[in-house]
């Protein structure tokens, strides 16, 4: 049961410079969002880095096993290969997502009272990661206000 853990250590660990390059947030700050971090140390960035390529592993699977079109009747769903790519696709979305949360708290974790409280005493207040490692605090929209927005954005 340690394999999860043990495969966590040892690929954060094996994330090289390039990928981090490669990988890193690219979204724009927006006019009205305020940045109040940056993100500077490497294992955090790893952590993120680690957590958007299991994402990109589990759609780029589940587009490849819609596209096959797998046929559910009359057949052995443990060994079809089709099957097995959407379990392989479901265990990576299932293994990003402590990553996904263990980014957000790495950076909530050193965020000064006052953001904080500009975080959390308005639930339309949202952290957001942007272009060069840049921490924003973004106000919601108000039918997003309840929702998790992807990865980017809470
Ligand atoms: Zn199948």
């Amino acid at each position: 049961m340690l394999g999860y853990l043990q495969w966590q250590q040892k690929a954060l660990e094996e994330i090289t410079r390039a990928e981090i390059e490669a990988e890193a947030p690219k979204q724009k700050i927006g006019e009205e969002e305020q940045v109040i971090d940056v993100v500077t140390d490497l294992e955090v960035k790893k952590i993120y880095v680690l957590a958007s390529k299991e994402i990109k592993n589990s759609n780029h699977i589940l587009e490849r096993f819609r596209a096959e079109d797998c046929d559910k009747k009359d057949h052995d769903a443990t060994t079809c290969s089709c099957c097995i790519s959407f379990r392989h696709a479901m265990m990576s979305r299932e293994k990003s997502r402590p990553l996904i949360s263990l980014f957000w708290v790495c950076l909530k974790d050193t965020l000064s009272p006052k953001d904080l409280t500009t975080l959390y005493n308005d639930e339309y207040n949202g952290l957001g990661i942007r272009k060069d490692w840049k921490v924003v605090i973004f106000k919601k929209k108000q039918e997003e206000s309840r929702i998790i927005i992807g990865f980017m954005e809470i």
